[in-house]
């Protein structure tokens, strides 16, 4: 720490309710405001809560130095190689230690290696992203201070984004789309090459990364293990959004082995009931509103500039102050032939 994480970085009103350091991190832009396009055809909304723009790498530095000044002691730079079961003492080796517990949680992200070593089946796999970290003029950069942009037209199954930062912009394409998932990089490029400021900046760095959806995994729990954040597959599939899924399943990991310490292993099946019942319940609507929006983008688009109603409701669901059941109930009942193509 710090390291590079390819991640919009956007901290939404969701993130700040699930984990109290999120709220308290001090971003240097927060939009404001959303532009929906595809194309030429512009949508733009006033959102109710902002969304913090933050780098990784300096979020993930603040959370550590939070979990450290907390009593966690923080082993940098030392993987995790091997998980063995002892009897009732699992024993983890890292590159320079063996530690010794009776739970362990894995929260090594999308890449890591805690759900093989444990034993989990494989995740299914179905989102993708790729971002790009691009220096530009202050004038471009100037129009994203306030402001993010999510493209519709740049990719099948997915959205460009330009988030602005406080020295560049950080511009991506998310995909749940089989075929456009294998590679990423041409929908980058031509959106890069359709965008004037885009196209005359310098991409200082461009990193893919698969993002985990909710769904992807049946159960977070095996034997005295548990899986949390991008590890345990709990992804917004319509947007991608991770970071407040990670933040409230560390958390709730975490209290669960505390309530399994006192009181037993048997504690533990509640974090999977937790993690289906309660912090992704509201994510098998959105899976349900990413089958329509993907689908028809157009028509997704232009219901939102015909009725403001719906405009404030995707600023609200986007911005983390609205849940997904209530937009897909609201995009159902403009039009339930749409019912159709998303059972
Ligand atoms: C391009 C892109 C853009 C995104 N934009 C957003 C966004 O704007 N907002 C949002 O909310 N979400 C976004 N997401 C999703 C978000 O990045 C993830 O959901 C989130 O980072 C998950 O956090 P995590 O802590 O579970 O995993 P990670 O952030 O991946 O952290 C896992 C950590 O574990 C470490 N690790 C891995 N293997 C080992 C090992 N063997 N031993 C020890 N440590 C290990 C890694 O080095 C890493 O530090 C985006 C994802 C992508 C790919």
């Amino acid at each position: 720490m710090p390291r590079y994480k390819p991640c919009g970085g956007g901290i939404t009103a969701r993130a700040r309710r699930n984990s109290p350091s999120c709220a308290k991190y001090a971003v240097s832009c927060a939009a404001q405001h959303l532009v929906l396009q595809i194309g030429r055809h512009r949508v733009a909304c006033d959102l109710p809560a902002s969304i913090g723009m933050s780098m990784r790498e300096s979020l993930d530095q603040y959370l550590v130095a939070e979990a450290i000044s907390a009593g966690a002691t923080f082993n940098d730079g030392s993987a995790v190689r091997a998980i063995e079961q002892d009897g009732a003492v699992l024993r983890v080796a890292t590159d320079g230690l063996v530690a010794s517990a009776r739970y362990v949680i894995g929260a090594d992200g999308a890449n890591g290696v805690t759900a093989r070593l444990a034993g989990f089946p494989s995740a299914i796999e179905r989102g993708t992203a790729i971002e790009a970290e691009i220096m530009v003029d202050d004038s471009a950069r100037g129009k994203y201070d306030q402001s993010a942009l999510l493209d519709f037209a740049a990719v099948a199954g997915g959205y460009a984004w330009i988030f602005g930062k406080s020295d560049h912009l950080s511009v991506g394409v998310y995909t749940i789309d089989a075929a456009a998932r294998r590679d990423l990089r041409p929908a980058l490029a031509t959106f890069l090459s359709g965008n004037e400021d885009l196209c005359k900046g310098t991409v200082m760095l461009q990193r893919g990364h698969r993002v985990p959806l909710a769904g992807d995994r049946a159960s977070r729990v095996l034997g005295n293990v548990l899986l949390a954040g991008d590890a345990a597959a709990l992804a917004d599939p319509l947007t991608g959004e991770g970071i407040s899924y990670a933040v409230a399943s560390g958390r709730r990991a975490a209290a669960t082995v505390l309530a399994a310490l006192a009181a037993g292993p048997n504690m533990l099946s509640s974090y999977d009931d937790y993690l289906r019942d309660d912090l992704t319940k509201d994510l098998k609507f959105a899976g349900i509103v990413a089958g329509i929006a993907y689908r028809f983008p157009r028509f997704g688009l232009q219901l939102t500039e015909d009725h403001p109603g719906m405009q404030s409701l995707v600023a609200a669901v986007i911005s983390g102050t609205e849940d997904y059941r209530t937009l897909a109930g609201r995009l159902i009942s403009r039009s339930p032939k749409l019912l159709r193509y998303i059972m």
